[in-house]
């Protein structure tokens, strides 16, 4: 097998993955905070954790995913410096806190289903882990890594000398980071929360006794605590998006490289932002851009997984719908040049194991170079085009390669149907669609009667295509 080459923050470069029990890959991914929808942006992170989980897979590794759900509001944001993110969404919808948390925990793993990205293993969240997360700051305490002020326990970043090492942070003219809660008594500027007291006379929804007070933990330690918890103290591969590198990752390095004494984890991965034209995603934003508003404008999830497939990781992504539709085309394309190629199948077709396996061994070079699956719809064009496979062979290298790219390809038999189908048909079934995204439901129903009398029937399927069926 190929060697697989991953490019880690850590050490700025490429590096082959050599896992530290041989067969297993231990991954950890920083998941989502719950108090909203998961916006496109968001959407990408996880959808690059999905390639390289996939990438880990066809490389035959047992893969062991962990993912955080941060359920307790921390007192930062990117904007709103000191506002609970969790108690802002209980009081923005009148529910409960731990209501909000349920709601939008159901709701990020339907999206993530809908993007056909295959779950972690273990979800963990960090109000189910408030003990672990106390035990790590008695260790770190116990270690002289920690000091207390009026409003809660510190880390002391001065004491950990490779403090910043992930982020090549210059720790001397350091700006004070937007993730860093704030507090005049913390002694230097990277110092960080690791327990927050809940404010003098007042009852927070969510807080919990501990050896320093009533409170609740700082937004770093769930991660180093929960992943050492399920993956060990030394792990494979951490991810998460760039924004992390500097202060989140960078936190977590340094309160398990503390208590534990040991290298925390031996890759670290991280996934470029999705920018919009204004700049910036974010969830703060009264409107944002979420899958469900895709869905409602007509588009499937697997076009913006497409979208989403055409762009290394490690690039920026300007999201427009420009830029969605010409990838939605490109999908329709390769979907149609699917279907046309299983409609030739005869049963007379061979596989010949040399012509697959050179394209198999090229597909191997691009998603093994740093997850290169851009690369590898390239070369599913190409495959496409080339007039030596017979298409047998091509539809078997598309169902390969799909448990990569996880668009469903293996399901096009819908649009091999459809091109049995007279064109008049197609067109009322088109019309029923488009009636359909502009929510003109009476329309749409009166295109299905038409279709119907006519001796076919519209099929909806889970993608937001649909198939044609005849009628007996
Ligand atoms: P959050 O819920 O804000 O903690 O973010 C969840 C994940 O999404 C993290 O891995 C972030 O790094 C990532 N993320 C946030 N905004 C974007 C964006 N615009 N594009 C890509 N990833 C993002
Ligand atoms: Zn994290």
């Amino acid at each position: 097998m190929e060697k697989l080459i991953l490019f880690n923050t850590l050490k700025r470069k490429k590096e082959e993955f050599i896992p530290i029990e041989p067969g297993i890959a231990k991954i950890y991914c920083c998941g989502p905070t719950v108090y909203n929808f998961a916006h496109i942006g968001n959407l990408r992170a996880y959808f690059f954790e999905d390639i390289l989980k996939r990438v880990l897979l066809y490389n035959d590794y047992k893969v062991e995913h962990v993912m955080n759900i941060t359920d307790v509001g921390h007192l930062v944001s990117d904007d709103d410096e000191g506002e609970d993110k969790m108690e802002k969404g209980s009081a923005r919808e009148g529910k409960t806190v731990w209501e909000i948390a349920n709601f939008y925990t159901e709701a990020f793993k339907k999206d993530i289903a809908l993007l056909n990205i295959i779950p972690p293993t273990i979800y963990c969240k960090a109000t189910d882990n408030i003990k672990e997360q106390i035990d790590m700051i008695i260790c770190l305490e116990k270690k002289g890594f920690t000091y207390v002020t009026s409003d809660g326990v510190y880390y002391d970043t001065s004491k950990f000398p490779e403090y910043g090492k992930l982020a090549k942070l210059d720790i001397e003219g350091l700006e004070e980071g937007k993730r860093i809660e704030f507090s005049s008594e913390k002694k230097n500027k990277t110092d960080f929360a690791l327990w927050k007291f809940s404010p003098k006379g007042e009852r927070r929804q969510m807080e919990w006794k501990s050896p320093w007070g009533t409170g609740f933990p700082g937004w770093h330690i769930e991660c180093s605590a929960m992943s050492q918890k399920y993956l060990g103290e030394t792990f494979d591969i951490h991810c998460g998006g760039v924004d992390h590198i500097p202060i989140h990752h960078t936190n977590e390095i340094a309160q398990a490289e503390a208590c534990s004494g040991k290298k925390f984890v031996n890759y670290w991965l991280h996934g470029e932002f999705l920018i919009e034209e204004k700049g910036k995603m974010s969830k703060s934003a009264e409107k944002f851009l979420r899958l469900q508003i895709l869905i409602e404008k007509g588009y499937s999830p697997l076009d913006y997984r497409y979208f989403l497939l055409m762009t290394h990781y490690r690039k920026k992504i300007k999201f427009s719908f420009e830029n969605l539709d010409a990838a939605r085309n490109g999908f329709n394309n390769l979907k149609t040049k699917i279907a046309e190629v299983k409609a030739n199948i005869k049963d007379s077709n061979v596989i010949d194991i040399a012509k697959t396996g050179k394209y198999l061994d090229k597909y191997i070079g691009c998603i093994n170079d740093d997850l290169n699956a851009g690369e590898g719809l390239a070369l599913t064009w190409e495959m496409l085009k080339d007039e030596t496979l017979n298409p047998s062979e091509k539809i078997l290298l598309i169902n390969v390669f799909d448990k990569i790219f996880g668009l469903d390809l293996d399901k096009i038999e819908a649009i091999k149907i459809n091109l049995n189908i007279p064109a008049e048909i197609i067109e009322l079934a088109e019309k029923r669609k488009k009636a359909k995204i502009s929510k003109d439901f009476k329309l749409a129903d009166e295109m299905r009667n038409q279709i119907k009398e006519k001796g076919y029937e519209v099929v909806d399927e889970k993608s937001g295509e649909y198939s044609i069926r005849v009628l007996s």
